[in-house]
C-alpha cells in the first residue's frame, strides 16, 4: 500500500483550524507542486473539536498528496509535531504551522539549501516580527537568552518551529526517549550541520491563536527543565542563602531575648516564617519540575495516540502507528 519515500514531507500540526485550512491549501499546493519532486503533506489533526476533520477529508479528496493523521485527543503543538515527525516518510521533513504565519513559499529555498549545502537542518528565521504582539516578542527574546545561558546550545533567537530537517535528523529526534520535548531547542542541541533561511512572519490568516499564555508558560518550563539542572542548583543556593538569613535572625532573636526585649518579637517572627516559607516553597516547586519530568518518563506513556492515518499505515493495538518502514531499514 505504501509508495516509495517522497522527497519531502510537509508536517503541519492542526488544532481547530477549520477557517484557515482552505487558505493554507490554496497557498501551499502551488508551492508543493512546483517542487517537481514527490512530496506528502502530512497534517496532524491534534484532536480538533471543530470541523477540521471534515474539512481535511474534503480537501484530501482533491489533493492526493494530502495525508491526515488524527490524534485521539489534543496533545499540544509540540507533541503534534512529534507525531508528524514519527509518521513522516520523506527524505526531508519540513514543519510548518497551519495558520500561514510562516509563508510556505520559503520551502523550496529551504530544500535547495539543504540539498546543495549538505545541511541537515535549515532553520526558518523570522526577520520581522512586527505582526507578533510586543509582549510576545519581548518575552521570546528574554526566553531565548535564558535558554542560551542555561543550556549552552545556540538556538537562533528568532527561529520558531518552521524548519526543514534531513531524514537523519528526524530519525535522531524520533529515537529520543524524552517527553515534553521542545523541538526548537532539541534540534539545535543535536548539533547537526545547519543553515538558515530568513523570512517575514505574517499575520495569522484566519482564526485565533491556539497558544494561550498558560501554554506559553508550560513551553518555557519544559524548555528550561529539559535542558538544564541549573534551576536545581539555583534552588540549592537560594536554600543556603535562606539558611544564613535564618541563622542571622536566630542570633538576633537570642540577643533580643537575653536583653529582655522579647515581647515585640512579632516582626522577626513574621520575617522568619514568610522568608523561610517562601524559600522552601520555591525549592519544592523547582524540584517538582524535575520530579514531574522523571515521572512522565518513568510512566513511559506516549505523549500522543494516533487514531487514524489516511495513508492506511497499520495501527498497533494501542492505536499508535507501527514504526515507519524507513526506520526499520
Ligand atoms: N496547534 C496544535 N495543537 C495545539 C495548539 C496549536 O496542533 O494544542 C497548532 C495550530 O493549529 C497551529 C500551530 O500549532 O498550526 C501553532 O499554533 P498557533 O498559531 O495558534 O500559535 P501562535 O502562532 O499563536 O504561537
Ligand atoms: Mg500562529
Amino acid at each position: 500500500m505504501r509508495s516509495v519515500a517522497p522527497e519531502l514531507s510537509i508536517v503541519i500540526p492542526v488544532y481547530n483550524e477549520e477557517d484557515v485550512l482552505p487558505l493554507l491549501v490554496q497557498r501551499l499546493r502551488p508551492v508543493a507542486d512546483s517542487l517537481k519532486a514527490p512530496y506528502e503533506v502530512l497534517t496532524v489533526d491534534d484532536g480538533s473539536t471543530d470541523l477540521t476533520a471534515a474539512v481535511l477529508e474534503r480537501l484530501r479528496r482533491e489533493w492526493p498528496q494530502l495525508r491526515v493523521v488524527r490524534l485521539r485527543a489534543n496533545a499540544g503543538h509540540q507533541a503534534a509535531i512529534s507525531a508528524g515527525l514519527a509518521t513522516a516518510r520523506g527524505r526531508y521533513v519540513v514543519t510548518l504551522d497551519a495558520d500561514l504565519q510562516d509563508p510556505p513559499e520559503v520551502i523550496p529555498e529551504m530544500l535547495h539549501v539543504a540539498q546543495q549545502g549538505n545541511a541537515d537542518v535549515v532553520y526558518g528565521v523570522r526577520t520581522d516580527r512586527s505582526t507578533d504582539s510586543a509582549f510576545k516578542r519581548l518575552s521570546a527574546r528574554a526566553f531565548y537568552r535564558l535558554i542560551r545561558v542555561l543550556s549552552g546550545t545556540h538556538a537562533e533567537v528568532d527561529a520558531g518551529d518552521y524548519r526543514l530537517m534531513s531524514r537523519a535528523t528526524v530519525d535522531a529526534i524520533n529515537a529520543l526517549p524524552e517527553h515534553n520535548r521542545v523541538l526548537r531547542f532539541v534540534v539545535p542541541a543535536l548539533g547537526f550541520p545547519s543553515a538558515s533561511v530568513s523570512y517575514r512572519r505574517e499575520e495569522r490568516a484566519a482564526g485565533r491563536s491556539k497558544y494561550p499564555l498558560a501554554a506559553m508558560l508550560r513551553l518555557s518550563l519544559d524548555s528550561v527543565t529539559g535542558f538544564s539542572t541549573a534551576p536545581l542548583r539555583f534552588a540549592t543556593w537560594l536554600g543556603l542563602l535562606g539558611g544564613v538569613a535564618a541563622l542571622g535572625l536566630l542570633a538576633y532573636a537570642l540577643v533580643e531575648m537575653f536583653l529582655g526585649r522579647t515581647l515585640p518579637g512579632w516582626t522577626s517572627t513574621v520575617v522568619a516564617v514568610t522568608g523561610v516559607g517562601a524559600v522552601q516553597l520555591l525549592c519544592v516547586g523547582i524540584l517538582g519540575e524535575y520530579v514531574g519530568r522523571m515521572y512522565a518518563h518513568l510512566q513511559g506513556r506516549p505523549s500522543y495516540f494516533v487514531a487514524y492515518d489516511s495513508s492506511g499505515a497499520p495501527l498497533t493495538a494501542e492505536g499508535e502507528l507501527a514504526p515507519a518502514e524507513s526506520r526499520q531499514a
